[in-house]
């Protein structure tokens, strides 16, 4: 049977996130990926090890059938292949910084500026968007030091918390675009492997959902019931078992992860006593 086959990125921002995904799907395969290529032992998958830059030309060439990248990555090397789906890790954003003590009052106040950014292609699409004239300097690496050795005027870079920019007298001032992990695929996969890469949706779907739900357990008055399922309507609709207390019952329950803390307060103010909250390891709607 032949295997589907999946490349990330070997070593980066992408990879320990990358393979811990494909554990909670319940793969399993060697550790430590000193090798360039490892097979998981219970699934049909050979996993290759690469450049994240280089994933979406292999996906292309259908060297791999699948594949883990940012999304930046390939908005900056458009290719033909498919985003399957957004995986909500790795989560960036990419944005122009300027030295901390020069002031930016509108964008365009930008225009005729030297940028220096490692992703040229989606700085290049944002400035033709504003009717903005640049010169960009094209570096591979550490473009945050182009500012203060006189290269550029600004930068254009992946930042996630900014200290890397603060720590290089910098500050952010205009963000062009998020960016958070996706898996993308070959547009021609045979249908053998079309199954394989379901079979592994399913399972990220089904990963996915329990991160954003808590298992909850309660106990409460019978008459307040009513008021209690309607906060709580899980995924059709809450069990409710009679406690050996008259007039009580357990209730139990999925809550939403957004708003857990205020659900619990209105939950306490309706009469919910004894609430326990379990992560959830999997969920299939
Ligand atoms: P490679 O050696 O594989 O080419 P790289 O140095 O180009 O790696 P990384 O810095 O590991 O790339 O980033 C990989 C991807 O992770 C980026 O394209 C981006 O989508 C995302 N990313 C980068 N920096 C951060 C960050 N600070 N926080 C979260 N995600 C990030
Ligand atoms: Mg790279």
């Amino acid at each position: 049977m032949s295997k589907l086959k999946i490349a990330l990125q070997k070593s980066g921002r992408l990879s320990e996130n990358s393979l811990n995904l494909l554990r909670e799907c319940g793969l399993k395969f060697p550790n430590g990926n000193s090798k360039l290529i490892a097979s998981a032992t219970n699934f049909p998958l050979e996993i290759l090890f690469l450049r994240d830059d280089d994933i979406p030309h292999y996906v292309e060439q259908q060297i791999a059938d699948i594949g883990i990248i940012g999304e930046n990555i390939l908005l900056e090397t458009p290719k033909q292949i498919n985003t399957v789906k957004r995986l909500g890790f790795s989560t960036c954003r990419l944005s122009l910084a300027i030295p901390k003590d020069q002031e930016l009052n509108d964008i365009q106040e930008l225009n005729g500026k030297r940028i220096a950014t490692s992703y040229p292609t989606i700085l290049q699409n944002f400035f033709h968007e504003k009717g903005l004239n640049n010169s960009i300097e094209v570096l591979s690496g550490s473009v945050e030091i182009a500012p203060s050795i006189g290269l550029a005027d600004a930068i254009f870079d992946i930042v996630s918390s900014g200290s890397t920019l603060r720590s290089n007298g910098l500050k952010e001032v205009f963000k062009v675009m998020d960016s958070e992990a996706i898996l993308v695929s070959n547009p021609r996969l045979q249908d053998s492997k079309m199954v394989l890469l379901n079979k592994l949706l399913f399972r990220i779907d089904a990963v996915n959902n329990a991160k954003k739900f808590h298992y909850i357990l309660l106990n409460a008055p019978n008459d307040q019931l009513e008021t209690i399922t309607n906060l709580l309507p899980g995924i059709n609709s809450p069990s409710i078992l009679p406690l050996a207390k008259p007039n009580w019952s357990s209730l139990h329950s999925v809550i939403p992860e957004d708003d857990l803390w205020d659900t619990i307060d209105t939950l306490k103010e309706a009469g919910a006593e004894g609430l326990l909250i379990l992560p959830i390891d999997k969920m299939i709607r």
